[in-house]
């Protein structure tokens, strides 16, 4: 429907626009003859000067000797002999006088009179009649609301994705090949009475290659795909998400074996009864039909559902269960070796200059999921395409890194110097802490070029990738992020604090938090955590934590974050003071050139051979930690 509005009144007052501009050519184009009063016609008359007289209905058109009309009008009706006579013309002159009396001929003045009215009637038909089609359209719609709106890629169609467009992810490849097997030759495995899995759920985070890797299985056993994602099943009424289920199982059903493929599940697949919003029953209902039809059908019909969540904890059990979604696949975030040959998928097609170094980019790309590498590589063909160059460079695809993690630079925003100042000092505290810190990441760029919501930026990556970390990474970090907002303080003192460094505070207070009440690192508190991850839904937000402790483990906890963070700003006030020189000169180059790549900043402290590391206490060993494998590690870039 939405296409009736705006394009086609523009149609309309187009063609009245066209229409009105061609009548008044018709008229505009002969010149209008002269007009004159009755009066003076009749003066002409008598002069001698008129041959003839052509009268249609009231319009009295006169010819004179010399060849040149005049128009005049007369009251309708008057007869024009009447009329001459009352003027005193004499009798002869009229005579001589050559009168007509036209009728319009019948044709056209029906046209002429009906004409008016005609145009816009025709109009105003059309226009109903286009959209009595559109409305028929959308009737036509309705009727098929139940069905599904499943994407379906045959089999045996050119293009078909397959495992060697995966890179990475080896355990869930492997576990899928088995799927593969089960898909090209089931008799094999029910011939010694195997049951063939109904559901394998694929988990992982955002961009890590869950519905490429679903494609993918279903091109190597080269079935036919069904794709729907878990949000189009929900819609304004109640029992359509059911029917579409419905409609979906019976196509699958049909063409056995295949693969359904249900992405985003968590969409309609959230634990029932959670919810408070209004479309829950409708979610239930959607679900309750999947639970249904995966027990309705017989394992061994060839049809396998396969579905992608990046949230397997709100899941409910029951999809879970065995019978059900029973095998689940986790697709991890990849590692270096994983990014490399995903960057290697993904150049295909793209001219690269000889000195790109995938492996280079693989160690600068930290947390980075294969979409994001994916993207990374258009981003840098399109920086080269704007560049006028045939090929990519190194140079677009590092700058594509920066842009891909921390958004477009913005040049457009101009710091005043003062402004500048500030920021490059900011900056270099959070340079400046994390080099001298030993778990700290290296600092491999500062800039003072804004980029996103950052004025500045401190990139800092670590050389490899880490599944754990321990409290003393955790300690620098708060020092780190503190770093740029205590240089503010040491130079330009209390009263000049800016509120760039909210950020900053904000994340600084969040690791400290996290610190107490997830890992169990503080000695204060103990081995435990604090807070209960449930999952609610309240006006389409997640309320994810609900309190567990009393209020006055709240107040300690609140302690342990101001004692944390206030000694993480000693740590940072101690560097500084003691570099202040190294300081001076990272801001001066800043200053002059906008960004410090890692050998010139690492040259800084390799020309004074004083190296000292920053005193710090020292930490109890904390071994198996933090353990949280799936949690994102990356680089958290210091915004100024
Ligand atoms: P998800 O469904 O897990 O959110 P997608 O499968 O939609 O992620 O991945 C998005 C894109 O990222 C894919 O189309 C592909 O181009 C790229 N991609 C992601 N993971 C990989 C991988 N392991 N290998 C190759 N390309 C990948
Ligand atoms: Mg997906
Ligand atoms: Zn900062």
């Amino acid at each position: 429907m939405r296409s009736i509005t705006l394009r086609n009144i523009l149609v309309f007052v187009l063609a009245l626009i066209i229409v009105g501009a061609a009548l008044s050519t018709v008229t505009v184009g002969t010149k209008p003859p002269q007009t004159l009063g009755i009066g003076e016609l009749v003066s002409e008359i008598t002069a001698g000067n008129i041959t003839a007289v052509d009268i249609r209905e009231n319009k009295l058109t006169a010819t004179r000797k010399d060849g040149t009309t005049v128009v005049s009008y007369k009251e309708p009706t008057e007869s024009l002999p009447t009329l001459l006579r009352a003027y005193d013309l004499s009798p002869e002159r009229l005579r001589e006088l050559n009168i007509a009396v036209k009728q319009e001929s019948g044709a056209m003045a029906w046209l002429a009179v009906l004409l008016p009215f005609l145009i816009p009637l025709l109009l105003l038909a059309s226009f109903i009649y286009f959209m009595a089609r559109q409305v028929q359209g959308a009737n036509n719609r309705a009727m098929t609301f139940g069905q599904s709106g499943a994407r379906e890629v045959q089999k045996n169609q050119k293009g078909r994705t397959t495992f060697k467009d995966v890179a990475g992810v080896r355990e869930a490849k492997e576990e899928l090949h088995e799927v593969v097997e089960f898909l090209k030759s089931p008799k094999k495995f029910t011939a010694v009475g195997a049951k063939i899995p109904k559901g394998v759920l694929l988990m992982g985070s955002p961009g890590t290659g869950k519905t490429l890797l679903a494609r993918a299985v279903a091109g190597e056993a080269n079935v036919p795909f069904f794709h729907i994602s878990g949000s189009e099943f929900v819609e304004m009424f109640v029992g359509v998400g059911a029917a579409r289920v419905r409609d979906l199982f019976s196509r699958a059903k049909k063409n056995a074996p295949c693969i359904l493929f249900i992405d985003e599940i968590d969409a309609v697949g959230r634990q029932r009864g959670s919810g408070l919003g209004g479309s829950h029953d409708e979610r239930e209902q959607t679900l309750n039909q999947i639970l249904v039809e995966m027990d309705g059908f017989d394992p061994n019909a060839g049809v396998i559902v396969m579905a992608a969540t990046n949230r397997p904890d709100v899941l409910d059990p029951a999809l879970l269960r065995p019978g059900r979604f029973d095998r689940r696949v986790i697709l991890d975030e990849p590692t270096m070796d994983d990014r490399e040959a995903i960057l290697q998928i993904h150049t295909r097609g793209k001219p690269l200059e000889r000195e790109v170094s995938l492996r280079r980019l693989a160690e600068r790309t930290p947390g980075f999921s294969g979409a994001d590498l994916a993207n990374l590589l258009n981003e840098g063909a399109i920086l080269a395409a704007r560049r006028g160059k045939k090929t990519i460079g190194m140079a677009e695809l590092l700058e594509s890194v920066e842009k891909v993690m921390l958004g477009p630079e913005r040049k457009s925003r101009i710091l005043s110097p003062e402004e500048r100042r500030i920021t490059a000092y900011h900056e270099a505290g959070h340079a400046l802490v994390a080099h001298e810190l030993t778990h700290a990441d290296p600092v491999h760029k500062i800039s003072i070029i804004s980029r996103g919501h950052a004025l500045g930026y401190t990139l800092k990556l670590p050389t490899e990738d880490r599944n754990l970390r321990s409290k003393g990474d955790f300690i620098d970090d708060l020092a780190i992020a503190l770093g740029g907002y205590t240089a503010e303080r040491e130079i330009f003192g209390d009263n000049e604090l800016t509120t760039g460094a909210s950020n900053d505070l904000r994340q600084a207070t969040k690791v400290a938090r996290r610190i107490i009440t997830e890992y169990g690192m503080s000695d204060a508190l103990g081995p435990r955590t604090f807070g209960a991850h449930s999952e609610m839904i309240f006006l389409g937000r997640e309320i994810t934590e609900q309190r567990d402790y009393s209020e006055k483990v709240a107040e300690a906890i609140d302690a342990e974050i101001t004692k944390l963070t206030n000694a993480a700003m000693k740590t940072a006030q101690g560097i500084i003071r003691r570099e202040r020189a190294r300081m001076e000169e990272i801001v001066r180059i800043l200053l002059t050139k906008e960004t410090i790549e890692q050998e010139e900043f690492e040259s800084l402290f390799t020309s004074h051979p004083h190296q000292m590391r920053a005193p710090r206490e020292p930490i109890a060993p904390v071994a198996p930690a933090a353990r949280e494998p799936r949690q994102k590690m990356r680089p958290a870039p210091q915004a100024a």
